[in-house]
């Protein structure tokens, strides 16, 4: 029996009893997070970690703030907790005048949801509206959440579960340079080969117009895959001159994280039509949106209500969090406590076959294992390196095609003397995976 020793309620066999087989948890002996501070959290056993995966990325800016206990408290002290969205929002005013501000679109509005999924289906909808057509373009290794919509333009099969998609999705090359077919290539050789590919699609493949290309700016899920520089301007061309609109979920990438720019897709030159977010905005809260260029956000046939979606609760928090972000240029943090950790990485790969890739940008990176002797992705290395990691007090995540990705996104709080901490478990880690593996 795996259950820990802390777990005297036998927490562990009541999740099996009770959650589906697939709500999967992390480690042999899984955790129970009972209390959170800072950039650090504890568990039910009382050991502490140094969290490198905030609550994959929700914690934006740690555990505990003030600003955002006090923002919820001051709400929640009014008696509203919420009513409808048919009332005028204060907070959700307020925050979709920032985003719309921030996101660099022309004339933008915004729509608020309670996650990625419903705001990676409003894009959708308010795409395929717009274009009059079912036919979208979404990158291979995506992924955009569990609803019909979101799971047709999510390409990898074993997030995807069944085909039964209510649109008509074709793939896009750009995150698989490292393919036999493109092996050798120059980046810019690859593009063109992807341009290529791309027009070949739209000349193909599709039945009529297309609505809309959906990416994300580092994929998240498929291990913080990276498309080369200036993939992501070449298509804009060719999706402009069919009137194609471009999404950009932002779901792990907005808010500064990848420390050169406030937006992922900001980092390749590119102003979308439309960005997706969630996650981190509400620092643990549940909220979404979608922010779009107001003629697709006003379209005739866009009319949509989401019940809880900007609700005061979570608009108190996303506002709070939101400042923080802003008042304390977390994006400059991130790029800087990013160096500090990847450098590292790089650094230690130089001696340790057993990392075949380190990539990422600011504080959103991630290390490939590999087989040392032939190269070959390693997920059973990749489990062994999270037992090891967890032993030294860091939470990490894993993810990739091949499960092999060990993927990082601290809050974008973690202060240089974390950033080094982290460093020195994740490097000492790698020593003792590289040793056993040779
Ligand atoms: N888009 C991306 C890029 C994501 O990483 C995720 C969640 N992993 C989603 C959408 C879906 O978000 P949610 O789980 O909040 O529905």
């Amino acid at each position: 029996n795996s259950t820990p020793m802390s777990q005297t309620d036998g927490l562990l066999a009541r999740h099996r009893a009770v959650m589906p087989n697939w709500a999967g948890l992390y480690y042999d002996e899984p955790i129970e997070i009972v209390s959170g501070k800072g950039n650090r959290v504890v568990d039910a056993s009382g050991k502490s970690y140094l969290d490198f995966f905030a609550g994959i990325l929700t914690n934006m800016i740690g555990y505990d703030i003030p600003e955002v206990r006090e923002a919820v408290e001051r709400q929640l002290a009014t008696g509203v907790v919420h009513t409808s969205t048919v009332y005028l929002l204060r907070g959700q005013i307020e925050l979709a005048e920032k985003i719309a501000r921030l996101s660099g679109i022309p004339d933008a509005k915004v729509f608020f949801t309670n996650s990625g999924t419903e705001a990676n289906e409003t894009a959708l909808l308010l795409a395929t509206y717009a274009r009059g057509s079912d036919q979208v373009l979404a990158m291979r290794q995506s992924y955009h959440g569990r609803s019909f919509g979101a799971i047709s333009v999510t390409s990898n099969r074993s997030w995807k579960n069944n085909s039964l998609s209510p649109l008509n999705v074709h793939f896009l090359h750009g995150t698989d340079q490292h393919l036999a077919q493109f092996r050798g290539m120059s980046d810019a050789d690859y593009i063109a080969a992807c341009v290529d590919d791309l027009r070949h699609v739209l000349a193909t493949a599709v039945t009529k117009d297309v609505a809309a290309l959906i990416a994300e700016p580092i994929q998240g899920v498929g291990g913080f895959t990276m498309a080369p520089d200036g993939l992501f301007a070449a298509y804009k061309e060719v999706l402009d001159e069919e009137g194609i609109l471009f999404v950009s979920d932002e779901v792990q990438t907005g808010w500064g994280r990848t420390g050169s720019a406030f937006f992922g897709i900001h980092n390749h030159g590119v102003t979308p039509d439309m960005m997706t977010f969630a996650k981190g905005l509400g620092n643990g809260f549940a909220v979404g949106g979608v922010v779009a260029r107001g003629d697709l956000m006003d379209g005739p046939h866009a009319a949509g209500v989401a019940t809880f979606g900007g609700n005061p609760i979570s608009m108190a928090a996303a506002g709070a969090t939101l400042d923080y972000v802003l008042d304390h240029d977390l994006q400059a943090n991130a790029a800087r406590t990013g160096e500090i950790i990847i450098g590292g990485l790089r650094e230690a790969a130089t001696r340790l076959p057993v990392v075949g890739d380190v990539r990422g940008k600011g504080l959103m990176f991630a290390v490939e294992l590999v087989d040392p002797a032939t190269g070959a992705p390693a997920p059973a290395l990749a489990v062994r390196f999270m037992e090891e990691t967890k032993k030294l007090g860091l939470l990490i995540g894993k993810g990739g095609l091949y499960g092999n990705a060990l993927r990082m996104a601290p809050p974008l709080t973690l202060t240089e003397d974390e950033a080094r901490e982290g460093l020195g478990i994740l490097v000492t880690a790698l020593e003792t995976i590289n040793d056993e593996a040779r």
